[in-house]
């Protein structure tokens, strides 16, 4: 099989590797067996948004982005939450969604639709390449050896709350409460990946093909706010009008009061009204992704690897232009906003 053109070397699934991921999908069945009752939906509810805000409010908007601050113990609590949605520890997926932003739609982004729509949903966990922690990415938190240890260690969450499941609610617990709700997690996660960067609105001028989609923000809790959040990063807020709903937001919200976490970072008020395509800020972001898209089709369809570098070089080129054209369009658009405001006055 040909290699996608935008894939490094290692980002091929791996086929074996991925059978116990592929079969979990096919345990739920077993209710068929067992039926399901009322008390088994209940356990799903808790287990889904519970788990969703350790990976939202944890992993995310703490271990990777660092918007509020809290104590070594919430920290701790938050690292293990986590750790029993069943997507490995909190190093290894903050420091991975660190590269993600670092690198946003180029062949570094670990999963970028630029290498295949599904890719991008789920094939980027099975393939070897995003195997180990990355480390570098994340050593602001790989000092504290109790963060290590978890992560290492990352089947103790997950077999803790198997376990409580069965203990809670009996077989019919443990296949509804945990596996069902572990697969709803991890392709609502994922979703975040593929759909929030495929499907929806977009209100800034990002360089990447981010989007706003309200249906993911409603199932991962905020999450779907994902151009706003590639705009503002540092921002702990990601809904910025009121009716984009960010449960995980008012979560915390609610835990600042009791001063479980603090320093909640707000979208800064400047940078909020920047780069907006309302006012005309060209959209680079779009640009690249559908150049990008075009271009590989034909690369693809010809296996001509000397196009790849051509298409690079003209890449390059044209993101440069526009870049320059951006900048200069910026300049206008603020001396046409300083002229209107001077003669209102
Ligand atoms: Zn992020
Ligand atoms: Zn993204």
């Amino acid at each position: 099989m040909i290699q996608h053109p935008n894939r490094l070397p290692g980002e091929r699934i791996d086929f074996w590797a991925s059978l116990p991921f592929v079969l979990v999908h096919f345990v739920p069945l077993l209710t068929i067996l067992t039926g399901i009752g009322w008390h088994d939906w209940q356990m799903l509810l808790v287990t889904f948004f519970g788990r969703m805000f350790f990976i939202t409010g944890g992993y995310h908007r703490y271990f990777a982005h660092k918007t509020y601050k809290t104590s070594r113990v919430f920290q701790f609590i938050l690292a293990l939450g986590g750790s029993t949605a069943v997507q490995k520890g909190a190093l290894w997926w903050a420091g991975n969604h660190r590269l993600h932003h670092r690198f946003t739609d180029t062949v570094q982004d670990v999963h970028s639709p630029i290498k295949g729509v599904l890719y991008s949903h789920v094939g980027w966990i099975l393939a070897p390449h995003a195997d180990p922690t990355p480390t570098e990415a994340i050593s602001d938190f790989t000092k504290y050896p109790e963060l290590r240890f978890l992560n290492n260690h990352d089947f103790i969450g997950p077999w803790a709350l198997a376990i409580g499941c069965y203990f809670w609610g009996g077989w019919s617990g443990l296949l509804v409460g945990f596996f069902l709700s572990t697969v709803m997690l991890w392709h609502a996660t994922f979703l975040v990946n593929s759909m929030a960067h495929l499907v929806g609105t977009r209100r800034y001028a990002t360089s990447d093909s981010s989007r706003n989609n309200a249906f993911v923000a409603l199932l991962c809790m905020g999450e779907g706010w994902h151009n706003n959040h590639h705009h503002l990063q540092s921002s702990c807020r990601q809904g910025f009008k009121w009716w984009e709903i960010d449960v995980t937001y008012y979560i915390l919200k609610f835990l600042s009061l009791f001063r479980i976490v603090w320093d909640i970072k707000r979208p800064n008020p400047t940078a909020k009204e920047a780069a907006l395509i309302a006012d005309g800020a060209y959209d680079i972001g779009m640009f690249r992704f559908h150049w990008d898209k075009a271009t590989t089709r034909v690369a693809s369809a010809t296996q001509r690897d000397d196009l790849l570098e051509v298409r690079a070089e003209f890449s390059d080129l044209a993101d440069r232009t526009l870049e320059a054209a951006e900048r200069l369009g910026a300049q206008t658009r603020g001396a046409g906003r300083r002229e209107r405001t001077e003669t209102t006055v």
